[in-house]
């Protein structure tokens, strides 16, 4: 209980809280934020490296989008934890892979989230892990590397002195809690960190190309929930649209449209060219599903509407209207496809995400913010914290550059005991919305925040005194 002024308090616009005592719980070394690809990694690394670690998770489990949120894309091992992990993964036997010979009528299906532009017919491999088995497994790896992991434990805020965060504000089943640092990881996928302490960052939804289209609104890249259907006959969905000739299911949407079983956002066309960054990605004319956990189950994507320009990462009326709007979505998309799609008959819904994965959050200022004229420059940088890689940016036609990236962008102007990683990095938003916030490209950076933070813990420094002469990966 906090007290506040006395008087009529109905009428006034905010309060003022009495300062309250607030108990340090714990004291660590490391302090990540975010147990997601980047905190989880973090978090490992750390550790691993001596460091006493504290991650801070509010949900139940490590993986962020790709578990939590259901989104389990998996990859080929891109080294360091990001290959462990998907060893572990396959270890675990939670890793699903479908191929034209398994899943035929699948390349160029026009319902397939990843293959739909394949030619049909053609040679694909999909594999994905089991998010919630694999949610398992990663606590395992952080419990063998005695990480303090709080699940249930939200960060509110920080306490900042002479430009150093000395604790975090958590809330649990506690109440209000302090956690001790000596270095800090923001792993928020959103910068939540950064932006409490006062580092400058901005808004997602960078400038628009001005074409005759735009209305001069600079909207965020639309967050989605991820959802999984189970008990599909997918060969007998792929037997209508051939007989039918309704690849796209077009005629029993319309159908359906026509008997008011569809709400009005629901199946948009993919918006094109001038409306999202130049790129075909947001909305969806149709169901927008891939193979995941076993035969006859498919995740599915429900993307919050482009025009709504949703801050789901720094306003809560808006998060709010995300989940409410997509969880009505869900319900509506799973009872025309029982009600409509031949091979539905027997789905059902078996998984929502925990939560509205954001994509095109806050973009922090850090000592270096990396951008797409670095990227067409190849530009190569003494802290490089990669040997030069090569990225193909929608952005630019899908042209591919070579480059580097540098430490600093993992160092956020004006504090000097915080690390970013994942989708948090000072990255412009070109570079970073699809080509750079992958899971396998999360992890590493995870990593590399993980070593720095270890490292500034031995030499007894800040990240920013470290000197950062050879790329990790
Ligand atoms: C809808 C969607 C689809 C995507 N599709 C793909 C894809 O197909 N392939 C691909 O490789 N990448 C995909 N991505 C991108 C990728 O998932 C993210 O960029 C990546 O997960 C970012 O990793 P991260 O660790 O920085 O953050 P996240 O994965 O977002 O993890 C952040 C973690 O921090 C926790 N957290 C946040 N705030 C707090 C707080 N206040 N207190 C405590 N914990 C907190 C969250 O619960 C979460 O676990 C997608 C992203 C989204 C949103």
């Amino acid at each position: 209980m906090r007290n506040v002024q006395t008087g009529n308090t109905a009428l006034l616009r905010e309060i003022t809280l009495a300062p309250a005592k607030v108990p340090v719980v714990r004291d660590a070394d490391v302090v990540v934020v975010g147990g997601g690809p980047g905190g989880f990694a973090a978090a490992l690394r750390a550790a691993r490296m001596g460091a006493s670690t504290v991650l801070i998770e509010k949900h139940d489990m490590p993986g962020g989008v790709h578990t939590i949120g259901l989104q389990g894309a998996a990859s080929r091992g891109v080294g360091g934890i990001h290959s462990e992990l998907m060893q572990r993964f396959a270890a675990a036997g939670c890793i699903y892979t479908v191929t034209e010979a398994t899943l035929p009528d699948w390349a160029g299906n026009p319902l397939s989230h990843y293959e739909a532009y394949l030619d049909p017919g053609s040679a694909f491999t999909r594999s994905s892990f089991n998010p919630e088995s694999a949610g398992c497994v990663m606590v395992r790896m952080l419990e063998e590397a005695g990480v303090t992991a709080l699940y249930g434990t939200s960060f509110v805020d920080t306490v900042v002195a002479n430009g150093s965060i000395g604790q975090v504000i958590v809330a649990n089943a506690s109440g209000t809690q302090a956690i001790r640092g000596k270095v800090f990881i923001d792993a928020s996928g959103t910068a939540e960190v950064a932006a409490r302490a006062g580092v400058p960052f901005e808004r997602g939804g960078g400038p628009q190309p001005a074409t005759a289209k735009w209305d001069g609104q600079h909207r965020p890249i639309p967050g989605a929930v991820l959802w999984i259907m189970s008990g599909i006959d997918f060969a007998k969905v792929a037997a209508y649209q051939k007989r039918e000739n309704d690849p796209s299911l077009a005629k029993l949407i319309a159908a359906a449209r026509a008997a008011g079983d569809i709400p009005a956002d629901l199946y948009r066309p993919r918006m094109a060219g001038e409306s999202v960054y130049g790129h075909h990605y947001i909305g969806h004319p149709t169901l927008d599903m891939s193979p995941m956990q076993g035969p006859g189950t498919f995740v599915f994507w429900q993307n919050v509407p482009y025009e709504w320009a949703l801050h789901m990462d720094d306003d809560a009326a808006d998060a709010a209207r995300a989940k409410r709007a997509l969880r009505q979505f869900i319900e509506a998309e799973s009872r025309f496809a029982k009600k409509y799609v031949p091979g539905f008959e027997n789905a059902f819904v078996s998984n929502v995400g925990r939560y509205v994965g954001v994509r095109d959050g806050r973009h922090p200022r850090g000592e270096y913010q990396f951008s797409i004229e670095d990227a067409r420059a190849g530009r190569r940088f003494a802290d490089a914290i990669t040997r030069p890689m090569t990225k193909t940016f929608f952005w630019d036609s899908y042209t591919a550059y070579t480059f580097e990236i540098p430490y600093r962008c993992f160092l956020p102007q004006n504090i000097d005991n915080l690390l970013l990683t994942g989708a948090s990095l000072s990255f412009a938003y070109e570079t970073i919305f699809m080509v750079m916030r992958n899971f396998p490209w999360c992890t590493q950076t995870g990593e590399i925040a993980g070593y720095a933070a270890g490292l500034a813990v031995q030499q007894g420094v800040t990240p920013k005194k470290l000197a950062w002469t050879a790329p990790y990966f």
